[in-house]
């Protein structure tokens, strides 16, 4: 069955794939042009961007060499996003901006997640039996696809945090698209990993296989009418979207999407009330404190700020019970100690996290709650069979401190993990102090596979992040579908402050292994002292609760995946987990910007003005 493992691990495979392009297709071979250089490091003056893609973060640092602050900056180039990684981002999906803002001091968030049609039940997602529906034919049909966020999130992110138009903001991503990028072998490998599904959809199938076969690495992909829809936005506003043509073509191919002939999918039920019903929201962003640190997050419908917070917290609650701190233990002892917070952290999350109201969101991360949690569940000498049992942090107060509130043996209940998976994330910081973190995504990579035809671009299939049936029996489940609701997101765009300054901010993609690439690479970073490019290099593990655990090859095969197999972890390899990037804002007006060595082929760290002999660490 295709499962969302089933496409990672597909897409994971990627190398084996670019291979066969090269060697396979003389298409492929052809080099046409060489693709821009990538760098997972620059230091500097004058502001960061790091994303995954060059193009991206050269049009973001750009925007701040000619004045444009770090929310400019920001939206500049997840619009480059949209037409270079089409797959992972765009107009057709959604996401979460955390940003922290200079004039005031305070960190504020837009949520400009995904909503569901009004129509929808939590049983819309079922058969007459009651079973779930097939998750892969749920996903590469209309039912999928929520109502987009993100041009109501670059709307409202322009009007209330940018300095430029939208307008002046979208020009250099419709450049992009009229003019083309270069095929890396990421982009080909990701498109022939899709083209059974793609070739579903005659548009899609038009645009992202030409002349019926995934574009080959080094030759000009251009897109003209991503081009056309960015004019539209650049002259219309996003109101094209959420009350004009724009949103018409958007719910008729949701609705009755064109299929190849012999193919038919199911028809999606998206109105456009449903799109003119579409505001982003503002929650305040999720906070705790870890050392000495400020840890701004997402607060729910995303689970990100929940999760990673709780896991932090159980971190310190561990460094209290073993009177070991974290960033004195060996590779195995850490991660242990962070598989442990993190499945404890996701059994919490499964259970409490949902667009619903009354979500215990102090509760969650109060450190009174966390220890109680460590007490209960944590041995240093061996993992805790899974899946861990939920708690209660109902009654926790956000202000409880150290042991208040005792050891929790009360937790009893197991919902079952569930495992998501294209996105990509975005850090930037400016001179003034702004700081922008920002996921956005479509969902899995390639989305629904429906791309809305004559605008170029591929419609989000967000709606599979809703639980399909209750996740445990007898438990209330927050996450299942509901009129105009927003699905469950993994996405923990993060920024931390340290006295009151800005100091790093942080991001991934990869479904819900984003909650445990975000707290790894912090770890890594604030604990063991790695510099930040190794803390994102470093091989990553992701627990989640689930029976087994996700680890990436150098773990797994290695003396450090057999010392946790002796503490009774279940390892899975997985080629690659996530593709974070970092901006760390040193003193002194410099900048370290840090992406992703090889995962994805390499990101794209840029400072405005680097630094002719770049440092590390400051
Ligand atoms: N839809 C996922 C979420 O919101 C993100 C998908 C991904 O990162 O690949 O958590």
């Amino acid at each position: 069955m295709f499962t969302r493992r089933g496409l990672v691990a597909g897409l994971a495979g990627a190398p084996l794939l670019i291979v066969g392009l090269l060697t396979a297709a003389p298409r492929a071979a052809r080099a046409d042009a060489a693709p821009p250089p990538r760098s997972p490091l620059a230091v500097g003056t004058g502001g960061a961007v790091a994303s995954v893609d060059p193009d991206a973060s050269r049009i973001g640092v750009e925007v701040l060499r000619e004045g444009g602050n770090a929310a400019d900056a920001a939206i500049a180039a997840a619009a480059a996003l949209g037409v270079t990684e089409p797959y992972s981002s765009g107009v057709g999906g959604g996401g979460y901006l955390v940003y922290r803002e200079a004039r005031t001091g305070r960190v504020v968030t837009i949520d400009g997640r995904e909503i569901a049609p009004a129509s929808f039940t939590p049983t819309v997602f079922t058969g007459a039996s009651g079973a779930p529906l097939d998750f892969a034919t749920v996903v590469s049909s209309g039912l999928s696809v929520g109502a987009p966020g993100t041009p109501a999130l670059w709307d409202l992110a322009t009007r209330r945090l940018g300095t430029w138009p939208l307008g002046r903001l979208l020009a250099p991503a419709e450049k992009l698209a009229r003019d083309g990028f270069v095929v890396d072998p990421t982009f080909a490998a990701q498109s022939a990993a899709n083209a059974d599904r793609f070739r579903r959809f005659p548009a899609t199938a038009a645009l992202f296989l030409p002349g019926g076969a995934p574009p080959a690495v080094g030759s000009i992909f251009r897109n003209p009418d991503l081009a056309q829809t960015y004019e539209i936005l650049r002259r219309q506003g996003v109101d094209a979207v959420y009350h004009g043509a724009l949103g018409r073509a958007i719910v008729a191919a949701e609705a009755h999407p064109a299929t190849a002939p012999g193919v038919t999918v199911l028809p999606g039920q998206l109105t456009l009330a449903d799109l003119a019903a579409y505001r982003p929201v503002q929650p305040a962003p999720t906070h705790l404190r870890y050392h000495d640190l400020d840890v701004y997050g997402m607060a729910p419908s995303s689970s990100g700020g929940t999760t990673v917070g709780e896991a932090l917290n159980l971190l310190e609650a561990y460094d209290r019970i073993t009177r070991t701190p974290l960033a004195t233990v060996d590779d195995a002892a850490y991660l242990h100690r962070l598989s442990e917070a993190s499945a404890t952290a996701f059994a919490d999350r499964n259970r409490w996290i949902g667009s619903v109201p009354g979500v215990p969101v102090g509760g969650l991360l109060a450190r009174g709650y966390a220890d109680a949690r460590a007490c209960a569940l944590f041995d240093p000498a061996a993992a805790h069979p899974r899946p861990l049992p939920f708690g209660d942090p109902t009654a926790a107060r956000p202000g409880d401190s150290t042991g208040r509130s005792g050891c929790d043996r009360t937790a009893r209940g197991t919902v079952a993990a569930v495992d998501d998976e294209g996105t990509t994330h975005l850090t930037v910081a400016d001179r003034w102090g702004n700081v922008a973190s920002y996921t956005l995504t479509i969902e899995q990579i390639g989305g629904s596979g429906i791309t809305v035809p004559g605008y170029g671009f591929l419609l989000n299939n967000e709606l599979t992040d809703f639980d399909f049936t209750p996740a445990g029996p007898g438990v209330p489940d927050p996450n299942l579908p509901g009129p105009r609701k927003r699905p469950r997101s993994s996405m923990s765009p993060t920024v931390i402050t340290r006295g009151g300054d800005p100091w790093l901010a942080l991001g991934s993609p990869g479904g819900a292994t984003i909650i445990t690439t975000v707290l790894q690479v912090l770890t890594e970073y604030t604990d063991r002292g790695r510099s930040l490019v190794d803390a994102i290099a470093a091989p990553r593990l992701s627990s989640r609760n689930g029976r087994a655990e996700d680890a990436e090859p150098a773990i797994e095969g290695g003396a450090t995946g057999a010392a946790l197999r002796a503490l009774g972890h279940v390892l899975t390899a997985n080629p690659e987990i996530g593709a974070a990037t970092a901006v760390r804002i040193l003193p002194a007006g410099r900048f370290e910007a840090a992406a992703e060595t090889s995962r994805r082929g390499g990101g794209s760290a840029l400072v405005a003005h680097p630094d002719v002999h770049p440092g590390g660490r400051g």
